[in-house]
């Protein structure tokens, strides 16, 4: 890639002509570097060429292909893994390990997908009237992926490993705040053997360049993850002309702690489960509801274990919690910890800047004492913020745990395992994690209930969502 170049069409990097973007270390404060957005004429140009692509090249049928270039593209990210992840961490701000572990998971997906496109079987049978029926999948065509900032390169390559596998070709729109991770990623997509056109980049704000490649009408598919209120507005514009649409929204996900636990392992769940990321995590457990029996014990461990997070600079080994991903968004979460406290919540803990740094940094913040219907229990903060409330019975639980327009995940914590399975099967949320939280396996199917979204990634569903079904009806 040439320095100023961050736009790649048709196989070859291109000079954005939009407006000029600094890319900041949000645990600094520092530009890192400048990047040139497109226009909505090269939105155009990116779109036709995956047209194109999708029209004269072989990628389509050719699964021999896709899966070889899958299998590279993960082998190269192995090679370079470190770099990614130091790359990650410098523009979101998340711990190191943190982003070790989104590269490897990476990786993994980009190998599930094509294993999983390779040994795909074509179903054919003979039916009631003698006739033969097949059934083969086919990708949609030209697809538009957007994701967010708080897992660049993962949500990524979740959409990207699948879309490529299943045939179609696409145009890829990072967040505007964060996209370092996969402008390094095509670069080694541009030194393998994919079709040039099958995948293009181009960088800019939402409600310009994600929206062109939204109305674009070249467009069959919109693949996007983030906030639930633009994903509204991308559902009704895909509505125009019926676009293919997956959604993977926000969440308030609540994390239900019974009696029966062990209290520190409780702890150690609620603290990963709320924090992992700065809570810059669709699936959080921004909601504790714990047994009244242990809630007096379990907020003076939680807030105890809270103040001794390691908070620091993000490539330090040893940090716990990194800066939040830019200066706009610590103010948002900090306007919640305001309404909160103006609603009449009582901040337990937390909620602050760190003297002496300069980065986005804010100790996590516990809140007690609120109502069900508050903002602070009802909106997604999207960072460093949660609310502990007490419950007394199973069914209160259950119903305190759906009671938000969002059904993300959620997380159960008991011994009783019949019981927790129990109340998994009544939870309204797409992941239910029983004394465990945040795992996700490229497997299952990952998605919301609710205003959470429409349609799953991963598993086979992720697939699915990249395909077309056709059934073809032989007369012998
Ligand atoms: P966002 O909705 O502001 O932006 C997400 C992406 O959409 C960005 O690339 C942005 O440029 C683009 N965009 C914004 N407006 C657009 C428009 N009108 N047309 C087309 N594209 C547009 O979200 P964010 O602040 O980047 O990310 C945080 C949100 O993402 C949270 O709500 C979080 O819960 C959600 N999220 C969901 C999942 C999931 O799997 N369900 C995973 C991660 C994040």
């Amino acid at each position: 890639m040439q320095e100023s170049h961050h736009i790649f069409i048709q196989g070859k990097w291109r000079k954005g002509e939009g407006g000029i973007r600094k890319i900041m270390n949000p645990s600094s404060g520092e530009v890192l570097t400048e990047v040139k957005e497109a226009t909505e004429e090269q939105v155009d140009e990116a779109v036709l060429a995956a047209r194109r692509a999708f029209e004269t090249t072989n990628w389509a049928e050719n699964i021999e292909l896709r899966v070889q270039m899958l299998r590279e593209l993960s082998d190269k990210l192995e090679e370079s893994a470190e770099e990614f992840a130091l790359l990650e961490t410098r523009n979101t701000g998340k711990p190191i390990r943190e982003s070790r572990l989104d590269v490897s998971d990476s990786i993994t997906c980009l190998r599930y997908y094509a294993d999983l496109v390779a040994n795909r079987i074509c179903w054919e049978k003979e039916m009631y009237d003698g006739t033969i029926s097949k059934v083969v999948e086919e990708p949609i065509g030209v697809c538009g992926l957007i994701v967010p900032w708080n897992f660049p390169l993962l949500l990524g390559i979740w959409k990207l490993a699948p879309a490529l596998a299943a045939g179609n070709t696409v145009i890829f729109k990072p967040s505007e705040v964060t996209p370092l991770s996969f402008l390094k990623l095509t670069e080694l997509i541009e030194k393998s053997e994919m079709p040039p056109g099958v995948f293009n980049l181009v960088l800019g704000e939402g409600r310009s360049v994600g929206h062109s490649l939204v109305a674009h009408p070249e467009v069959d598919k919109i693949s996007f993850t983030g906030g639930s209120a633009t994903g509204r507005r991308i559902y009704q514009e895909c509505a125009k002309n019926l676009k293919r649409v997956s959604l993977e929204l926000g969440g308030k996900s609540p994390l239900l702690v019974f009696d029966d636990v062990d209290l520190a392992t409780a702890v150690d769940w609620a603290m990963f489960g709320s924090f992992f990321n700065q809570g810059q995590v669709c699936v959080a457990s921004s909601r504790i509801l714990v047994h009244q029996s242990l809630y007096d014990d379990f907020l003076t461990h939680l807030s105890a274990r809270a103040a001794q997070i390691v908070i620091g600079d993000p490539v330090d080994e040893t940090t716990e919690m990194g800066p939040l991903v830019s200066e706009a968004h610590r103010k948002k979460v900090e306007e919640y910890i305001q309404i909160g406290l103006t609603d009449g919540a009582r901040l337990l803990s937390g909620g602050q800047r760190i003297p002496d740094r300069s980065g986005y940094y804010l100790s996590p913040a516990i809140f007690t004492d609120v109502k069900q219907d508050m903002r602070i229990v009802q909106e997604e903060i999207f960072g460093p913020v949660i609310t502990v409330q007490p419950f007394k019975e199973e069914i209160e639980a259950i119903q305190l745990a759906n009671d938000t327009p969002f059904g993300l995940a959620a997380g159960v914590l008991s011994r009783d395992l019949e019981r927790a399975e129990r109340v998994a099967g009544r939870l309204r949320a797409g992941t239910v994690w029983i004394n465990g939280y945040h795992t996700p396996h490229v497997e299952t199917p990952w998605g919301g209930f609710k205003q959470s979204g429409i349609g799953r990634e991963l598993g086979p569903q992720g697939l699915a969502a990249f395909t077309e079904a056709k059934h073809i009806n032989r007369n012998l």
